[in-house]
């Protein structure tokens, strides 16, 4: 049995979800492509000192103002810590039969871990440099993932002949969303409850534990009998008392709240599936004489440090009034300016009659130096049927 890595967090809470389902249906959502671009980002920046947020947006099709951000706050944490690791490998592929007394040597696992590092010690006097296994995250925080640390530390122990059973190791998780960044001690007691816990997916192969975390990218998720028996009993609870929901008591509105939770994870997963058969299909009826296709919109945004010559002769002020943090947080992309917001700023002070053309032409000037950045995303809208 081989188990990737980063699907240990869910393995481990629903071992039934290593079943293969019967159709698999591809619907990687944004959030995981601009997780992707992210890795690929901090891969270069800790390997070669050098990303490219926008080639990488491109190449994960994801809008590059999701992944700068991100990055940003990923080179920040990096650069704080970078001077007291050894850094080993990037994003190595590995996979090993782990055996010892952690697992059964039957279960193998694989994956890419971010960065394993070495702390700075004196080996020749004798210090014992630990282990540290670093991890991108860029979900919310949750404690699931560190099972996904630990099947790393399993992997990069075999290469680099470490002796987890001794000295267990760190990982680090830097929660690029949140700007912060934590140390484990992964001790080798915990690695032989993650042995034992590795072991029981073997032996309870039929278990099913149904939770947000583990069910959202399980690919079981569209014809899960787990998901179809929690839905069929949220609806009747929910159902049964829906003529009572404005005058019940606070205590009961809270007991129902898993129940709602339940429905509202499956509609948000039907929503995700149906986007992802329209775009498969380009149109789909509904059979009432209309049809769903996904229609392009596009977002203007305005880009302060290119725009600001002109903006700010537009609103009157000094255009050396410009401080360097307010630069490089908007090169990070902490600022977001709001180009009709500005633009109502530009009008505010036209003549009577005069404001929509004094818009106009403030949009037309900072069009012309590329100061406005026109992202494209797709919504799923409904017409008559052709
Ligand atoms: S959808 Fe959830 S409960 Fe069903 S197999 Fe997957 S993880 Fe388990």
């Amino acid at each position: 049995m081989n188990i990737r890595c980063s699907s240990l967090p869910r393995v481990l809470a629903c071992p039934a979800s290593l079943q293969e389902p019967e159709v698999r249906i591809d619907s990687v959502g944004d959030e995981a492509r601009v997780g992707s671009a992210v890795h690929e980002c901090l891969a270069g920046a800790v390997s070669q000192s050098s990303f490219d947020t926008a080639s990488s947006a491109r190449n994960f099709k994801v809008p590059e103002q999701d992944v700068r951000p991100l990055v940003w706050r990923g080179v920040k944490i990096w650069n704080d810590i970078q001077d007291s690791l050894a850094v080993a490998v990037v994003e190595e592929q590995m996979h090993e039969v782990v055996v010892g007394s952690c697992v059964e040597d039957h279960v193998s696992l694989s994956g890419s871990p971010d960065i394993i590092a070495f702390t700075l010690a004196d080996e020749e006097a004798g210090e014992h440099a630990d282990m540290i296994v670093w991890d991108w995250k860029t979900g919310v925080q949750g404690p699931e993932y560190i099972d996904q640390v630990m099947g790393y530390a399993l992997l990069a122990s075999k290469k680099f002949d470490y002796d987890l059973a001794t000295h267990g190791c760190k990982g680090a998780i830097a929660w690029v969303r949140e700007g912060g960044w934590e140390i484990v001690d992964l001790t080798p007691a915990m690695f032989d409850d993650f042995g034992a816990r590795l072991a029981a997916v073997q032996s309870e192969p039929d278990r099913y534990g149904p939770s947000e975390a583990a069910c959202k990218y399980c690919p079981r998720r569209h014809e899960c009998p787990a998901q179809t028996a929690l839905a069929r009993s949220a609806i009747a609870d929910l159902t049964a008392v829906e003529s009572q929901l404005t005058d019940m008591v606070p205590a009961d509105l809270a007991a129902l709240k898993p129940k709602a939770d339940v429905l509202k994870r499956l509609l948000g997963l039907y929503d995700k599936s149906l986007k992802a058969a329209v775009v498969e299909a380009g149109s789909l009826s509904r059979g009432d004489g209309r049809e769903m296709y996904m229609s392009t919109r596009e977002k203007r945004k305005l880009v302060l440090e290119t725009a600001w010559p002109v903006l700010a002769e537009l609103l009157g002020v000094d255009p050396e009034y410009f401080p360097t943090l307010l630069e490089k947080l908007s090169d990070m992309g902490a600022i977001d300016v709001k180009l009709t917001k500005v633009l109502d700023a530009v009008g505010d002070g036209a003549a009577k009659g005069q404001k929509g053309k004094k818009k106009d032409d403030a949009r037309a000037q900072m069009d012309a130096i590329g100061a406005i950045e026109v992202h494209k995303y797709d919504v799923l809208t409904t017409r008559k049927e052709m």
